[in-house]
């Protein structure tokens, strides 16, 4: 017997009825039943007494002494409300059917157990039609297990499948199969986070003997879930590490001294400091680098990037960074090439609306490396695009780029260079963990010194007039404006004509020639949107009108004032990523959210996170509770978050034990091939043969 069998081998399955579980619910082998786990339990294990009943509690057991018994007139027809009394209060249990019977029936004074839903009104608690049994037949057969309650299909209680038979179909099938249950887990694992076996795991997930036992048994099969994807995802990691040969950057040379002594604008912060030496680390290891680089808007991402390119130069390899937009890569340019002014490197930028001839020119300077950093979009992929000794790769905005543009890097030397992605949407800690687990993470988490907090409001349109006025004085101290409109592809139409009746609205309010406004979107043309971005840049206009397109890299250190029009209709980290776009110079900030009066809830918690912090983690927390693990910018496709019982969310520290524990594994034996590890390897090599984790991580 084993547990790979189809369901027809357990006592009580015919053919016809397996078949159905299996369209119905996908269950085919006893394995599948087995793990085919209750989504709550009726517990029949406790009493409660009636003076600690809460109104939330849903199902309930009382004892006590029925006192009186009496019809009710209502609206239509009567109710039957008996009282039930135990030593500490009272409830009404309650009948609209079967009325004469139940009251011929009830016997006063005597203890009777009732069991069933609390409804809670006006103070009082009632029991509509519970499940009623005199105390002495009660005890008769007592009841000592709490009762598992299974996901159905209506299809298969219509034909009889109820819950009682999917709970005898497993109860024949632990009797029958219990002692084909293998352990998967380790002794040590066992001991060290006293967990319970998995034998009892599962007994105890179907058939708990009390509350305790299913929280064990729930840990339990919660961790060894957690633990056997990280698993996975560390050992894809170690395997790139030790199997993909990556560029070696023997030395620190001039290029990165020099410009570290004297080119250097700022001191780094102690986080950039941290990031660097990591990346050093990487790069001068053998293997291959592929980290996650994380940091707020306005954490200085780009120094980090720039020195990183430099130690690759001073190893003689090229370097390019690839920016999800024309205005980003635009800004990304421009500030290298300032950076490296006087140390005699090459810089060139390749986007779409690069010409022709210049185009050649950058593809021969790229071939024979006269070329030693490129910036650009994805047209840096283009198959004609192709480098001397592409040392590394720096990806900007991770977010918008899928796994196959990556791959494609890749694709464009020898041996795969080096992968920085940078990204500034913060994930959770704990997500991070499953949906990069096989990544190597850093974090900035520090803002550059002397920032100022941007002051974030929330007002309504009606209050737009005083908005307005609020603008004129920040304009008439010399800062320039952000105005920015929702652009979803649902409601393009009706959209660009909000964005367009806004710019007229603007333009009447802010009259030439005292005032100039700029306007950019996404139905213009590349150049003269470069064109109206650049009067904002240099300072020609005072207010910027725009749709989400400023939304990443946008760098004017003099825009301090970001007004977010239907701002209840942005997600949070697009909320998040706008307001970084101000508070990046000395002056005191602003972040205008305007909205509608009407706002669903989860708007309102929106804006409230707006209002109360500006730490990008804090919001990708809360972001990641109101819409869920699957929602999270980067994290659809990845099958890691199919999850059986456990949930990233709610259960992050099990995730975090499940993942130190995995680390340990490895390092101590990273085939899986001593004796103490035999049930890990085992089920490992299952596991890997069916899940398809693997194929949706970079
Ligand atoms: P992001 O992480 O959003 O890409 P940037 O790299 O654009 O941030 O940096 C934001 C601003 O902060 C830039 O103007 C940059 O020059 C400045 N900056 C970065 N690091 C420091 C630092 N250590 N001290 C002072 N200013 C810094
Ligand atoms: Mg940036």
């Amino acid at each position: 017997m084993n547990l790979n069998y189809p369901i027809t081998y357990i006592n009580g399955i015919s053919a016809n009825r397996a078949a159905l579980l299996f369209s119905e619910l996908g269950i085919k082998t006893c394995n599948d039943l087995l793990n085919f786990f209750p989504f709550r339990y009726i517990d029949k294990t406790q009493f409660y007494k009636i003076k600690d009943l809460k109104p939330n509690s849903s199902e309930v057991q009382i004892v006590g002494k029925i006192t009186s018994i009496k019809s009710v007139a209502q609206k239509r027809g009567s109710r039957l409300v008996a009282k039930l009394q135990d030593s500490s209060g009272t409830v009404e249990l309650v009948w609209f059917k079967g009325q004469k019977w139940i009251k011929d029936s009830l016997k006063i004074n005597e203890p009777y157990v009732a069991y069933g839903k609390l409804n809670y009104y006006n103070g009082s608690f009632s029991m509509p039609h519970p499940e009623l049994e005199l105390a002495t037949a009660y005890e008769k057969k007592l009841q000592t297990k709490m009762q598992p309650v299974y996901p159905s299909t209506e299809k298969l209680t219509n034909v009889g499948v109820s819950n009682k038979l999917i709970r005898t179909y497993i109860q024949n099938l632990l009797q029958q199969f219990y002692d084909g249950i293998q352990e998967n887990l380790s002794l040590k694992i066992i001991d060290d986070f006293k967990l319970m076996h998995k034998r009892d795991a599962l007994l105890n997930i179907h058939f708990p003997k009390n509350q305790e036992n299913l929280t064990k048994a729930e840990y339990r099969l919660k961790f060894e879930e957690l633990f056997f994807i990280q698993l996975q995802l560390v050992r894809k990691k170690l395997i790139n590490k030790t199997k993909i040969k990556g560029f070696v950057f023997e030395k620190v040379g001039a290029l990165f001294n020099d410009f570290y002594k004297d080119k250097l604008p700022f001191d780094l912060t102690n986080a950039q400091k941290r990031v660097l030496k990591e990346v050093r680390k990487d790069v001068a290891s053998g293997a291959h680098m592929n980290r996650l680089l994380q940091g707020d808007v306005g954490s200085g991402k780009t120094i980090v990037a720039l020195l990183t390119m430099l130690l690759a130069l001073d190893n003689n390899f090229q370097a390019t960074i690839m920016a999800p937009t024309e205005i980003l890569a635009n800004q990304h340019f421009v500030s290298v090439s300032e950076l490296v002014d006087g140390l005699n490197i090459k810089v060139a930028i390749l986007t779409g609306s690069v010409k022709t001839k210049k185009r050649r020119e950058i593809h021969e300077g790229l071939e024979d490396g006269s070329l030693h950093i490129l910036i650009g979009t994805h047209a840096l992929l283009e198959d004609k695009v192709k480098f001397k000794n592409l040392g590394i790769a720096i990806i900007d905005e991770q977010h918008r780029f899928g796994v196959k543009q990556r791959a494609k890097l890749w694709s464009k030397n020898k041996l795969p260079p080096h992968i920085l992605v940078m990204t500034a949407t913060p994930i959770p800690r704990t997500l991070a963990m499953s949906v990069y687990g096989d990544l190597d993470i850093s974090v900035i988490d520090e803002l550059p010194p002397g920032r100022k907090q941007v002051k974030t409001v929330h007002r309504f349109d009606s209050n737009r007039l005083s908005v307005f006025k609020f603008m004129k004085d920040q304009i008439a101290q010399g800062r320039q404006i952000y105005v920015v409109y929702p652009l979803i592809q649902e409601s393009e139409a009706m959209d660009y004509k909000d964005l367009m009746d806004g710019y007229e609205s603007i333009s009447r309010e802010f009259l030439s020639p005292n005032y100039q406004i700029s306007i950019v979107h996404g139905k213009m043309k590349p150049a003269d949107k470069e064109f109206e971005m650049q009067r904002f840049v240099k300072g020609e206009t005072q207010i910027m009108v725009a749709t989400t397109v400023i939304e990443v890299g946008v760098n004017v250190p003099n825009a301090s004032v970001m007004v977010i029009e239907s701002s209840e209709r942005f997600g949070l980290s697009q909320l998040h990523q706008l307001r970084g776009r101000v508070g990046r110079g000395a002056d005191q900030s602003y972040c205008i959210l305007l909205s509608s009066f009407k706002l669903s809830a989860e708007a309102k918690t929106r804006l409230k996170t707006m209002v109360e912090t500006t730490d990008g983690f804090k919001i990708a927390e809360v972001d990641l509770k109101l819409r869920g693990p699957g929602n999270i910018m980067g994290t659809q496709q990845s099958g890691v978050l199919n999850l059986k019982i456990a949930d990233v969310v709610k259960d992050s520290q099990i995730l975090v034990n499940a993942r130190n524990t995995a680390i340990e594994v490895l390092q101590e034996d990273p085939n899986l091939s001593k004796v103490e590890n035999v049930p890990i390897s085992q089920a490992f090599v299952k596991m890997s043969k069916s899940s398809k984790i693997w194929s949706n991580i970079s």
